[in-house]
């Protein structure tokens, strides 16, 4: 009876401790999946705010490759709004590059391609830029169609031309005097290739205020800039432009901006703060044109 007793109490105490046990590996394992629960949940929220954060750089990256390319516009007073060009006016290759008294071109700047255009010449050595060969020859062939006998008086200058021109011109009439109607070499838009002196093939008014009166001056006041030409001195604008009025002396800038510079009636020295802020509004937007550009410059 007594062994008995004694079998039932180690009984009752295996029991205990069975259950003892078994109460802590439940623990341990309710504590273990609380622990496991709970870092699946910071896993969880952390690839959330990961992914939030991916978004919001894809984002950022888009709006800056869509800035890259985003137009620019320019408006003149009274004039229709242009999309700029793409491209650092400060750089002479460029077509809108602003020559003269206080804005220079170096010395040794040459176009890239020079050619004889296919227009009426005063003398075969009268070459232009490549680029405005063509609006050169569509804007002759326009006068031609209406009655109009033009030629190319002067085009391409190298600035050693351009020096023995000046020099010529102060010996013969003081710095002051030569200096209202030639530049110093460096300042001619002659050097870009871009500009030219136009008259008539009759000659009459040859480099004169007076062509400005005849039937071929008028014409060309009236058209020049729809085929990107802008006259660059006008009656008026001397105190400006520094330059008396030269009714034959036309500069290419394309046909947008010089329908845009002859709807407002400003010469391109007025429109150059507007045009500048462009120029910037392109920086800005990190224009791969003008970062690429930026090793170029005059
Ligand atoms: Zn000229």
């Amino acid at each position: 009876m007594k062994s008995l007793k004694r079998h039932h109490g180690q009984g009752k105490r295996i029991v205990l401790f069975i259950a003892l046990i078994g109460t802590l590996v439940a623990l341990c394992a309710g504590f273990i999946g609380a622990y496991s629960w709970s870092t699946q949940q910071q896993i969880q929220a952390d690839q959330q705010a990961l992914a939030v954060l991916t978004k919001q750089v894809e984002q950022r990256i888009a709006e800056i490759e869509a800035k890259k390319v985003e137009p620019v516009y320019l408006t003149l007073p009274g004039a229709d709004t242009i999309e700029v060009r793409r491209e650092d006016y400060t750089n002479p290759d460029s077509l809108w590059v602003l020559v003269n008294k206080q804005n220079s071109v170096s010395l040794e700047y040459v176009p890239e391609k020079l050619v004889l255009p296919g227009v009426p010449v005063s003398a075969s050595d009268r070459l232009v830029s490549e680029v405005i060969e063509k609006p050169l020859i569509d804007m002759f062939a326009a006068a031609e169609a209406d009655g109009h006998g033009l030629m190319v008086g002067s085009a391409y200058r190298s600035s050693s031309y351009q020096a023995s021109l000046f020099n010529g011109y102060v010996a013969s009439a003081g710095l002051e005097q030569a200096s209202r109607y030639s530049a110093r070499p460096g300042h001619s838009e002659h050097q870009l290739g871009l500009a030219i002196d136009i008259s008539s093939a009759s000659q009459q008014c040859f480099l004169q205020a007076c062509f400005t009166s005849t039937p071929d001056g008028q014409w060309l006041a009236g058209h020049a800039h729809t085929y990107g030409f802008t006259l660059r001195y006008p009656e008026g604008k001397e105190a400006i432009t520094g330059y008396n009025f030269e009714p034959w002396h036309y500069r290419y800038v394309g046909p947008e901006l010089a329908t845009a510079l002859y709807q407002s009636g400003l010469t391109l020295e007025e429109a150059w703060s507007s045009i500048e802020v462009a120029r910037q509004t392109l920086i800005k937007n990190r224009a791969p044109e003008l970062v690429l550009d930026a090793t170029n410059r005059r």
